[in-house]
Order: structure tokens, then sequence, then C-alpha cells
């Protein structure tokens, strides 16, 4: 499993492999020494159960979406049919729209899932079976208030 601890007082994302991850890291932005806490869930690749950063227990899953590249898409989609469109060719023109637009929803259905810690967003990706329910305003305002108290960031 593949793990980007979240810095508790900076927030930069720290890439680290579960299995023989270290007991500790340091913050390469801040200098901040990290101590993680691996269960045997997460280290041997089996379920997101406990974060190593924060210790909660409470995840969600999203798309492992990068919103620049479904932009991308949809942006030269948009060019090439303009092009079309001041040719007069109006037909072919909304086509390839569609056909970027199509080609976003494909990309975004095969995406993998991320589990992600309410609390400090740290991030596991892996071959783990994604158990996190979907995303939820609520718990992620309480949780991150807590949190945030819990580090002193606020
Ligand atoms: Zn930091
Ligand atoms: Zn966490």
């Amino acid at each position: 499993m593949q793990i980007v601890a979240k810095c508790p007082q900076c927030d930069a994302g720290l890439p680290i492999a579960a299995a023989g991850a270290p007991g500790a890291i340091t913050c390469g932005r801040c200098g901040r020494d990290i101590p993680l806490s691996i269960s045997e869930g997460v280290r041997e690749d089996r379920a997101v159960d406990r974060c190593p950063v924060c210790g909660g227990a409470d995840f969600y899953t999203r798309k492992d979406f990068d919103p620049k590249v479904g932009l991308t898409v949809v942006v030269i989609g948009a060019a090439i049919s303009a092009g079309f469109y001041w040719l007069g060719r109006d037909l072919v023109a909304y086509s390839i729209l569609a056909a970027a637009v199509f080609i976003d929803l494909i990309v975004y259905q095969r995406l993998k899932e991320v589990t992600v810690c309410y609390r400090c967003h740290t991030e596991f990706r892996g071959a783990y079976p994604p158990t996190a329910p979907a995303f939820d305003l609520h718990t992620a305002d309480v949780l991150e208030q807590e949190y945030e108290r819990r580090v002193g960031r606020r």
C-alpha cells in the first residue's frame, strides 16, 4: 500500500510505502517529526483500519481523480470542436464535444479508489478492498476541527 502522509503542521504530502515504513518520518518542508504507527492491515495492504499519522479510524473513499486531466480533455475537445464550428460543420463540432465529455466519463469510471483519512487527509492507495463510505461533509467538519485543535492548528 502506498501512503501519502499529510504533515500535521504544514499539510505537505509525504509519500511512503507502508511495507517497511519507518517508525517516524521528518517532513521535508517544515522539518517536523511525524511518528507513524502503521497497523497490520495497512502494512500488509489488507485494509485501511487505522491512520498511521493521527491514529483515527474514520475514512472516506473517493475516486483517485486528477481534475486537471479531465479538464484538459474537455478543453482540447472544445478547441477542436470550435474549429469545426467555425467551418460551419456544426454536427461534427457537437460530436467532438460530446466525445470529449464521454472520454472524460470513461476515464472517471475506470479510476481506482483512494481512501482518505477524515482527520489529517492522509491518503491510502493499494490493492485492499475499499470499505470506507463516501465523503460526508458533516463528519468531515466535526473530525477535522477535533484534529486541528489537537495538533494546535487553531
Ligand atoms: Zn511539514
Ligand atoms: Zn489521519
